[in-house]
C-alpha cells in the first residue's frame, strides 16, 4: 500500500486498540466481535464479516460501492466476491487482504461518513445460518497437547503413555473433509464395532462412549506446490485464520480400531467447525512462544524450530446443556476451561511439518490442533480425560451425571483472547446436539 492510500479516510487500521465502532454492540467489553476482530464467515453463499451482533455481506457492500477503487476494480477481488466461500478472499495477496480489512474497518469505525449506507446493509447475526466457511479439500487432525497425549496414553497404555516419537514429531492423521459440518448441525450417534474385552470378539451397534474434543483449527491461506515445502519461518504467514473445532469421538470404537493405523471411523462421522474465521492480524497481539521445553526434552529439529513463537493465548471453554436443562431454560454447565497457549506443538510447527515431505497444502485446507488440555483437571478438553474414562463423573446443572455424552446433550465450545488495554477478541461458538443412533 502506498503512503497516499494509507491516508485515505476509506482505510483505517483496526489494529489500533482504541478504535471504536458506531455499531454499539461491537463496543460491549464482554462481546466477541469488536472492530479489532472483524472475522470472516459465509452468509447467503457469499463472504461476510461479523461486527458485534451484526453481519455485513461483502457483496452487498460491493453493490453499494463501499470499497476503494483499488479493490473494486481488481479482478481478483471481484472473483473473490463471487466465490460462495472464503477461499477467494484467502487467495488475495497480502496487500489486498490488508486493504480489504482496513476498508471494512473504515466503514464500521466511529465517525464513518459511510455509516448511513452501511447501516441499511447490516443483518442481525442471529438470523444468519452458520456455514463451514471454506471449501475444505483436506482436513488433518493433530495431537499437539502434551497433557492430552499423556493423559490419554496413560489410560490406553498405562506402562507406556507417551510413545518415543511424540516429542520429536507432531503426530497427526488425515481426517475426512466430507463430514465437516457447521456449528448448530446435530450429530447422529454413530454405530461401530466395540469390544468388552481387549481381544474381542466385537459386536456392532451404537457407540456408548460418545465424546467431544475441544480443538483449535486453522485454514491454509497460501498453497505450496507438490514437491515443495513450507519453511517454518514462512508458516505463520501461510495461515489465513483460526476457528473452533469439535472433533466428535466415539471412544469405544476408537479403542478397538486405532491400532495400528490410527483413528478412522471413531472420528470421521462428524467434525464441527465454528462459522467465524479470526484472521492472523486480529490475533497478533495474543501470540506467545510455545511452552519452554524441559532439560530432559529432546532438542527440536531445525526444520521444526519456531523462533517467532506462534502459540496463541486463547482461553477455551466447553459447556454442556442436557435436554432437561434446555427445556427449563437453564444456562449450560461449564465443564472445562483451558488455554491454547499450553500446546506443545505450535500452528507453524504443524503446518511446516505437514509440508516437510513435499505434501501440497491447498487454500482452505483445515488443520486442527488435537484436544487442548492443560495441567489441571478442569482444563481437560474431552470427557475421556475430564471424567478419567468415566471413573470421575461430572455433574450438570440439572443434577444429572455424565461420564460420556447422552442423547440430546448439547456441547458448546467458546474461545476468546483477553489482555489488559485491549478489546476482547472472541471466536463465537461451536455447537452441536447429539441425536440418538438411527
Ligand atoms: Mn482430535
Amino acid at each position: 500500500m502506498s503512503a497516499g492510500e494509507s491516508r485515505d479516510t476509506r482505510l483505517v487500521s483496526p489494529e489500533d486498540p482504541a478504535l471504536r465502532s458506531w455499531v454499539e454492540s461491537a463496543n460491549d467489553a464482554s462481546g466477541d466481535f469488536p472492530i479489532q476482530n472483524l472475522p470472516y464467515g459465509v452468509v447467503d453463499d457469499g463472504p461476510a464479516v461479523r461486527i458485534g451482533d451484526r453481519v455485513l455481506c461483502l457483496r452487498d457492500a460491493l453493490d453499494a460501492d463501499l470499497f476503494v477503487k483499488k479493490l473494486a476494480s481488481s479482478d481478483e477481488f471481484l472473483m473473490a466476491m463471487d466465490v460462495g466461500w472464503l477461499n477467494g478472499i484467502a487467495e488475495l495477496d497480502t496487500a489486498q487482504q490488508t486493504m480489504l480489512r482496513h476498508n471494512i474497518a473504515a466503514l464500521l469505525a466511529h465517525g464513518s461518513p459511510a455509516r448511513a449506507k452501511v447501516e441499511r446493509l447490516l443483518r442481525p447475526a442471529a438470523e444468519c445460518e452458520p456455514s463451514v466457511p471454506f471449501v475444505v479439500g483436506d482436513y488433518t487432525d493433530f495431537y499437539a497437547s502434551l497433557h492430552h497425549a499423556t493423559n490419554v496414553g496413560s489410560m490406553f497404555r498405562p506402562t507406556n503413555p507417551l510413545l518415543p516419537n511424540w516429542k520429536h514429531v507432531p503426530i497427526g492423521y488425515h481426517g475426512r473433509a466430507s463430514s465437516l459440518v457447521a456449528s448448530g448441525t446435530s450429530i447422529v450417534r454413530p454405530h461401530g464395532q466395540t469390544v468388552s474385552s481387549d481381544e474381542g470378539p466385537p459386536t456392532f451397534g451404537p457407540s456408548k462412549l460418545m465424546d467431544y474434543e475441544l480443538e483449535v483449527g486453522f485454514f491454509v491461506g497460501r498453497a505450496n506446490e507438490l514437491g515443495t515445502t513450507i519453511p517454518i519461518a514462512d508458516a505463520w504467514n501461510r495461515i489465513f485464520g483460526f476457528a473452533l473445532v469439535n472433533d466428535w469421538s466415539a471412544r469405544d470404537i476408537q479403542k478397538w480400531e486405532y491400532q495400528p493405523l490410527g483413528p478412522f471411523l471413531a472420528k470421521n462421522f462428524a467434525t464441527t467447525v465454528s462459522p467465524w474465521v479470526v484472521v492472523r492480524d486480529a490475533l497478533e497481539p495474543f501470540r506467545v512462544p510455545g511452552p519452554p521445553r524441559s532439560a530432559e526434552d529432546p532438542q527440536t529439529l531445525p526444520y521444526l524450530t519456531d523462533p517467532a513463537g506462534t502459540n496463541l493465548d486463547i482461553t477455551l471453554e466447553v459447556l454442556i446443556a442436557s435436554v432437561a436443562m434446555r427445556e427449563k431454560g437453564m444456562a449450560p454447565t461449564l465443564v472445562s476451561r483451558g488455554s491454547f497457549r499450553d500446546m506443545f506443538w505450535t500452528p507453524a510447527q504443524m503446518l511446516a511439518h505437514h509440508a516437510s515431505n513435499g505434501c501440497n497444502m491447498e487454500v482452505g485446507d483445515l488443520l486442527a490442533s488435537g484436544t487442548v488440555s492443560g495441567t489441571t483437571k478442569d482444563s481437560r478438553g474431552c470427557l475421556l480425560e475430564r471424567t478419567w474414562r468415566g471413573t470421575e463423573p461430572i455433574t450438570l446443572g440439572d443434577g444429572s451425571e455424565r461420564k460420556f455424552l447422552q442423547d440430546g446433550d448439547e456441547v458448546i465450545m467458546r474461545g476468546f483472547c483477553e489482555a489488559p488495554g485491549r478489546p476482547r477478541i472472541g471466536f463465537g461458538e461451536c455447537r452441536g446436539i447429539v441425536l440418538p443412533a438411527r
